[in-house]
This record gives C-alpha cells, structure tokens and sequence, in this order.
C-alpha cells in the first residue's frame, strides 16, 4: 500500500526537479539587430508578448520609423504640445537625467549630429561643412526639450530633434524583463543587441557569465558574472564608417560636435536598469578613458573599459566593477 503510494510522489518530485533546471530559448530580430531570451518559466517563453513589447518600443522610440511618436516629434514646431504615450517620456526622462548628471556627454537631442556625420535615418552622404557642423551643433541641448507626465507630452522650446538610440534598446530589454517577472519566470537572460538583463541563475547552476567582446579580434577580452540587473556595452569597432582612411565612430561627443576618437575602444556598464546601463556606457565612451574614468568612480558605477594600447588593449574595470570579475 505504502509503496504504491510513493512511487507516484517520487516521480513529481523527480519532474518537478527536472523541470525547475528547464531553461526554454527564443530568438529574433527586432529594432534593426537581433535578440535572444533564455529564461525558465513555468508555461514556457511568452513569446507573444515578448514580440508585441518589441514592436511597440520600435513603434513609439524609432526614428527608422516615419510615424514614431518620436519622428513625428522631430518634425513639429517649437511651442508645441505634443501628447505621447508614458513609455516614450519614461525613456525621455531617464535619457534627461543622465545628459545632466554627464554634462551632455550624453544628449538625446544629438540627432542632426548623427546624420551629418552619415549615420542613423537620414544619413548625410558626404562629411559636414565647418559651418554645417556648427549649426548642427547649436541644436544639440537636451534643455530644449520639456517633457510632462500627467498627461504625458514633450515639448520643444526651441529647434531640437531628439534620438533615443542610444537607450531605448535598454528600455525594451527592461521591459522584457517585466514581461518574464509576471509570466512567472524564475530566471532569464535577455539580450537584445549586445544590451543584457539578467535573473536568477543559468542553465547548470551560478550566475550568468556575460563575454565582452575583445575589440578586432576573436574571442572575449573579459567576463562578467551578472545574477541580477542590466549590463550594457557601447563600442567604437562595431559600427562607423571610413571618412579618407579615417574611422568615423556612430556615437558623437555633442561637446565638440564631432565623432568620438580616442583610445577607449569599449565601455560596458552593469546597473539594475538595462536602460540605465546603456545610456551610461554610451556617455562613458563619449567621456574617454580620463573623464569617464573619473566620472565611473565618483558615481561608484560599475564600468570596464577596454583601451586600445598600440597594437593591443588594456583591460580597466572602475572599483564597482571588481565585484562582477570573479
Ligand atoms: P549601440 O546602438 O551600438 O548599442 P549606443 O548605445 O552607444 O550603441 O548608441 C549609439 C547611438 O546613439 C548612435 O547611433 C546615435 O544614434 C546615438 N548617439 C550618438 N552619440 C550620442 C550621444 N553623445 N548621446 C546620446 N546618443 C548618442
Ligand atoms: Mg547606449
């Protein structure tokens, strides 16, 4: 009798426990690259909903996209109310947020910037003009835009184009997230375009080990250990194009009006929000190897830079950072 009894118990017992280590993987494209999601859930990856979160940050944020909230932004007067939805003045408060704390080594409004230096939507095909340069450059200060949360609006308070993408794809993987926490998942691991969220443990136990990229070359110049929260890299080496045997870098010091160039080839941020990671690590890189340094420490966040020496690259992570490396 007791033994009849057992034996059923036993093997739930044994599924539920082959079940709880059953990490379900998903793949795509979205928001102009590609993402995957590893995650343990109890009824499996929602993939729909993962897609629909996808295509409504594509939809509000992208500026590949004609009607985006924030393409049809670009295109309205100063003085104008603008209604929006409360996802798209999230983005535009974080991205405020950090351009103050960086000094507008991060500036959501370095849009005509990027497109006179031929990258982004509306890619110019030729390199700027001095005086071409100088008026982009104007434009280009995040004051400009007023944002509302009740209703949520922007506003321009004068000429200024706003680009989020150095941050929305951040926020689409924190949403993921949300996504996954309600659908009961106990642990994931989302990436969407190099930027990373993380959860409970990975398929055989510990924390997630996240590779960075060794810059022109194969393999991973360090690893990372990530349990919980975000983790961001911006790069030089991956996109930009060739000006006259010069590399142009697609991220912009808006300071200066021109394309970073120095000797920091990577900057990856760990910080609880995705979002938060990647506006950080864009500003880093823009900052360069002293002031983002400098900037990582002061703030206590957790950075690793990776800097070009000569022929090869030395490895600096910030003292947060340190805890990560194990
Ligand atoms: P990636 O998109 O490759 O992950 P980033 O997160 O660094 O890299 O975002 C780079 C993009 O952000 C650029 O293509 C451009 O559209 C925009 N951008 C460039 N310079 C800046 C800047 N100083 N501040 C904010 N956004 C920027
Ligand atoms: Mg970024």
């Amino acid at each position: 009798m007791e033994k009849t009894h057992r034996a059923p118990i036993l093997m739930t017992l044994l599924a539920m426990l082959l079940l709880a280590g059953c990490h379900a993987r998903v793949t795509g494209l979205s928001m102009g690259t590609t993402y995957a999601i590893e995650a343990d859930c109890p009824d499996g990856i929602p993939k729909e909903r993962v897609e629909h979160v996808l295509a409504r940050v594509n939809r509000l944020m992208s500026t590949y996209e004609p009607e985006s909230e924030i393409s049809r932004f670009n295109r309205l007067p100063v003085g104008v109310s603008f209604a929006v939805s409360p996802e798209t003045v999230d983005v535009v408060a974080a991205a405020r947020r950090v351009a103050e704390q960086t000094g507008g080594a991060f500036d959501p409004t370095v849009a005509p910037l990027v497109a006179l230096w031929g990258f982004g939507a509306d890619a110019a095909e030729r390199p700027p003009t001095e005086v071409e340069r100088r008026a982009a450059a104007e434009t280009v200060d995040f004051r400009r835009v007023e944002h509302g949360h009740a209703p949520p609006s922007l506003r321009k308070l004068a000429p200024v184009m706003l680009d989020l993408s150095a941050i929305a794809k951040g926020y689409a993987v924190d949403r993921l997230a949300k996504v996954l926490d309600e659908s009961g998942c106990v642990a994931y691991l989302v990436e969407l375009g190099g930027e990373i969220r993380a959860k409970g443990s990975a398929r055989g136990g510990g924390a997630w080990r996240i590779g960075v990229d060794a810059p022109a070359a194969r393999g991973f110049a360090s690893t990372i250990a990530l349990r919980r929260g975000g983790l961001a890299t911006s790069g030089d080496y991956r996109q930009y194009r060739e000006l006259d045997g010069e590399r142009l870098s697609h991220v912009i010091d808006p300071r200066t009006g021109r394309p970073i160039r120095h000797d920091v080839a990577s900057v990856t941020v760990v910080a609880y929000q995705a979002m938060f990671a990647d506006a950080y690590a864009t500003a880093l890189l823009v900052m360069g190897e002293d002031e983002g340094r400098r900037f990582a420490e002061d703030n206590g966040l957790a950075a690793l830079f990776i800097l070009r020496r000569g022929e090869g690259f030395e490895i600096v992570p910030s003292a947060a950072m340190r805890d990560y490396l194990r």
